[in-house]
């Protein structure tokens, strides 16, 4: 199941205005998801997906972002911030043109400079 997230949406939207501009016209779904998703035995803690020209007819929205909640859902408040930025990340924009933008590396390496790779492990306390 999925569904719309407003706390994430906030978050998001706070993320876009600070490090984001050029995203500030595009329209985000924010969603959660209840699903474990798993890709290559890893686990997928979020995805950011762009709605396809097929479903631009009955999809007010120009990008999907979801976080699946049995994943991500022990991240604190900065890492779930990084996260999101993560999956923002993925949003390119080129000349009024959208597409997804691939991972450079692994990870972004934007984000590891940034972060450090360790980023979504359990944090020592
Ligand atoms: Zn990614």
């Amino acid at each position: 199941m999925n569904y719309e997230n407003p706390k994430y949406k906030k978050l998001g939207e706070s993320i876009i205005g600070e490090l984001f501009p050029k995203l500030l016209n595009v329209k985000i779904a924010w969603l959660a998801s209840d699903k474990k998703k798993m890709d290559s035995g890893r686990l997928v803690f979020a995805d950011c997906r762009k709605v396809s020209e097929q479903y631009d007819w009955c999809c007010d929205y120009d990008f999907i972002i979801t976080v699946y909640e049995p994943n991500a859902g022990r991240f604190d408040e900065e890492q779930l911030k990084i996260l999101l930025e993560h999956e923002l990340m993925h949003i390119g924009v080129e000349d009024g043109r959208l597409s997804i933008v691939p991972h450079d590396a692994e990870e972004f390496t934007e984000i590891i400079r940034k972060y450090g790779i360790d980023w979504s492990e359990p944090k020592c306390k």
